[in-house]
């Protein structure tokens, strides 16, 4: 009986000459943090790892958990058989006939694509194509050969064993976790922040979240949302700190002391001003958020410039040049899509100027800041941070 394996293919991570121990041993264990649940076991190959010890009805799961690590560019479910002709030929046919049945199909076109790591067995990658290609035709039914667009592919590869398989399942790509330092989310309960959160951590960057409520303003239900939306960031990211911040005293503070069109981007203001000193107090390098822009009146340039004056830390905006429309097809695909539309309120959303500034001057906001005690409100707002750590 053969034993299925899975293979996993990495990709960026090749091109990194001498760090590449350093991120083989980051992508190693992520990929058994992946796979643990599901007692598989992670071992190397040449250039790609493989995983074994999964059960049969568990493999779906764990590849699924498997194609959320960074890093990872495929993962195939593989049959491990012995480098026996017949036996590679048997398996390959099984596998073609799986694969009929479970997408329902009767016939197909298909191809068997070879490859042969190990030289010193005695046939040629074309030779053994040809000859598991006739054994295939020969016993399942309904099958054509089309070398240039097959509709099904059974890939056979000849290595210290032989593994058989038909699917390819695409991960994530990009660099595994804390291959880039760390940075803080300004997460709030929209679409967009989760996902400017996602892309940057698939660069390697490990991820902190801090989110501001204005309690009793913002309820109980939208700090939840936000919880959830970090819990399913953290399927891919892993555990996150989430910084959860009262925004109430400085939202109320602008509103009595500020003219009212500027009141969100002075609130933006603050927002990255805390941000900056959670981040530089967790060991966070940089600031992310979920801009995007001209998306609204505080995102045009203007306004990202008088944003972007407040810290000194970088602002990674990884949604700058992306749609709305982009943006959500991006968060159906890690999944915080139907969460973020739970209809909460944002604290945002809270105290909205009817007529904001669309071409805000720094030295107008500086001038209403003044109005203000910025250093007072800060502190108080930094003795409310409640930490926890979700996923
Ligand atoms: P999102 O869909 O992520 O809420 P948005 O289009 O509503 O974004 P804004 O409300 O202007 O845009 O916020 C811009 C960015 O500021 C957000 O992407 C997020 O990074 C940050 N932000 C906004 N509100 C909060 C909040 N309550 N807590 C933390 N960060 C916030
Ligand atoms: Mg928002």
């Amino acid at each position: 009986m053969a034993a299925t394996v899975l293979l996993v293919r990495y990709g960026e991570i090749h091109l990194k000459g001498a760090n590449r121990p350093f991120f083989e041993s980051l992508l190693v264990k992520a990929m058994r943090r992946a796979v643990e649940p599901f007692s598989g076991k992670v071992s190397r190959g040449d250039g790609r790892y493989y995983v074994h010890g999964v059960a049969e009805e568990q493999t779906g799961e764990a590849i699924q958990a498997l194609t959320r690590v960074f890093g990872i560019y495929s993962v195939s479910p593989a049959l491990e058989v012995e480098k026996d002709k017949q036996v590679m030929y048997e398996t390959a046919a099984e596998e073609m006939k799986r694969y009929m049945q479970k997408h329902n199909l009767a016939g197909a076109t298909f191809k068997v694509e070879v490859k042969r790591a190990d030289k010193r067995y005695p046939m040629k990658s074309m030779e053994v194509a040809a000859d598991a290609g006739g054994y295939i035709l020969e016993h399942v039914e309904g099958l054509r050969v089309d070398v240039h667009n097959p509709q099904v592919r059974v890939f056979l590869e000849i290595r210290e064993q032989a593994y058989v398989y038909v699917d390819i399942i695409k991960g994530q790509g990009g660099m595994p976790l804390g291959s880039n330092g760390k940075a803080a989310l300004l997460l709030s309960g929209g679409i967009d922040s989760p996902v400017a959160g996602y892309m940057v951590a698939k660069r390697g960057v490990l991820i902190e979240a801090v989110h501001y409520h204005s309690f009793p303003y913002t309820s109980e239900r939208a700090k939840e949302k936000v919880i959830e939306l970090a819990r399913i960031l953290s399927a891919y990211t892993g555990p996150i700190r989430l910084h959860i911040v009262s925004f109430t005293e400085i939202q109320m503070q602008i509103y009595e002391k500020c003219p009212e069109e500027q009141l969100t981007v002075l609130m933006r203001r603050f927002m990255m001003r805390i941000a900056e000193r959670i981040a530089k107090e967790n060991g966070c390098q940089a600031l992310i958020t979920g801009e995007s822009i001209g998306q609204v009146a505080s995102q045009t340039i203007e306004s990202l410039h008088v944003t972007n004056s407040a810290v000194e830390l970088p602002v990674f905006r990884p949604l700058i040049g992306m749609d709305k429309i982009e943006i959500m097809e991006r968060a159906e695909k890690i999944g915080t899509y139907e969460t973020s539309i739970e209809p909460y309120e944002d604290c945002c959303t809270v105290f909205v100027p009817k007529h904001p500034v669309t071409r805000p001057s720094l030295e107008k906001i500086e001038k209403s800041e003044g109005l203000l005690d910025g250093e007072g409100l800060i502190a108080r707002a930094m003795e409310t941070v409640e930490t926890i750590t979700v996923g």
